[in-house]
C-alpha cells in the first residue's frame, strides 16, 4: 500500500460521508470481520449509509442480522440494497409500473411497495438475485419482452460469496441470472446496482450530501472501487473479501485512493485523511 504520509492530499475540509458496502467488508456470512463492531462504533457520527448490491434481503432483515452478529443496532433506513434502488428507479420512470419479477424475498418486497406485480401485463422484467428462475419463468419473462416490457437487473455480478456453516461458495450473481433472458430477447437489461451510478447517487441524496464527499469503501475492485471513482468518489478498498493482500492489481481498474488490509488499517488511515477525529 501507499505510504500514510501520502494520505494527506485526500483530506478534505468540512464534512465527509461514508458510502459501506457489507459483504467482505464488514462480515462473511453470519461471522463479523476483525475490527467491525469498533469500526462501526467509531462512524456512528458521521453521515454514513450502507449500500448492497445484494438485493436477496430487505433492509429491515439486513438489520435483523447486523444486531444479531453484535453489530449494533443500525435503523434499516441507514441501509439501501439494490433492490431499493430499482424499486424507486422505476416508480421515478413510471409512476403505478407493473412488473414481473425473478429473484428473492427482497425484491419482490421491494417492488411491491411502489409497483404491481402482473405477468401477463409488465412494463418491467426484474431479475434479483435468489431463487426463481426455472424454465417457467424464463418462459414467461420472453413472453412479456417480446410484446415490449424493458429487461432490468437488480445488480451485474456474475458471482456472489456465500458463507454456509463457515465455508465458501459461490452463488450465482444477477448478471449470471439475467443472461439466460437478454440471450433470449435480445434485448440488454438495465443495470441498477454498482458499479453502475445509481445506487451511488441514491446514497449520496439520502445522506444530503454531494459525491465527492463521499468515501466509499468496499472490498469490490470491479464494482465498489471502480463504480465510486468515475463518480468522483473517494475510495478505500479493504482486502478481506474476495479480494486479498498480495493479490496484484486489475491493470484495466482505477487504483483506490487507500488500499488497506483490513478495517484496523482502515480506521488508522481515515484518521491521517482528517475523515476520522484520533
Ligand atoms: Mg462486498
Amino acid at each position: 500500500m501507499n505510504r500514510h504520509s501520502d494520505y494527506r492530499s485526500l483530506a478534505t475540509p468540512g464534512k465527509s460521508a461514508l458510502l459501506l458496502d457489507m459483504d467482505g467488508v464488514l462480515y462473511h456470512g453470519t461471522r463479523p470481520l476483525p475490527g467491525a463492531a469498533r469500526f462501526l462504533q467509531r462512524i456512528a457520527p458521521l453521515p454514513h449509509l450502507f449500500i448492497t448490491n445484494n438485493p436477496i434481503r430487505s433492509p429491515e432483515e439486513v438489520a435483523r442480522r447486523l444486531a444479531a452478529m453484535g453489530l449494533g443496532e443500525v435503523p434499516p433506513e441507514r441501509i439501501l440494497t439494490s433492490a431499493e434502488a430499482t424499486a424507486r428507479y422505476l416508480h421515478s420512470q413510471h409512476p403505478g409500473f407493473r412488473y414481473f419479477a425473478v429473484g428473492g424475498p427482497g425484491l419482490h418486497q421491494a417492488l411491491a411497495a411502489v409497483g404491481r406485480a402482473d405477468e401477463h401485463q409488465a412494463d418491467y422484467v426484474v431479475v434479483g438475485e435468489g431463487p426463481g428462475l426455472d424454465y417457467q419463468t424464463l418462459t414467461q419473462g420472453l413472453a412479456l419482452l417480446t410484446a415490449g416490457a424493458r429487461l432490468v437487473v437488480t445488480n451485474p455480478d456474475a458471482t456472489v460469496d456465500d458463507w454456509a456453516d463457515g465455508r465458501h461458495r459461490l452463488l450465482p450473481g444477477g448478471g449470471a441470472l439475467v443472461a439466460p433472458f437478454e440471450k433470449a430477447s435480445g434485448q440488454s437489461a438495465l443495470v441498477i446496482g454498482k458499479p453502475e451510478p445509481l445506487l451511488f447517487e441514491m446514497a449520496a441524496e439520502r445522506l444530503g450530501v454531494a459525491l465527492h464527499e463521499c468515501w466509499m469503501v468496499g472490498d469490490r475492485p470491479d464494482t465498489d472501487i471502480a463504480g465510486a471513482a468515475v463518480l468522483g468518489i473517494k475510495t478505500a478498498l479493504v482486502r478481506t473479501g474476495r479480494f486479498q493482500p498480495g493479490d496484484p492489481w486489475p491493470a484495466e481498474l482505477p487504483r483506490p485512493d487507500l488500499d488497506c488490509r483490513d478495517l484496523y488499517e482502515l480506521m488508522d488511515v481515515l484518521e491521517t485523511v482528517g475523515v476520522l477525529p484520533s
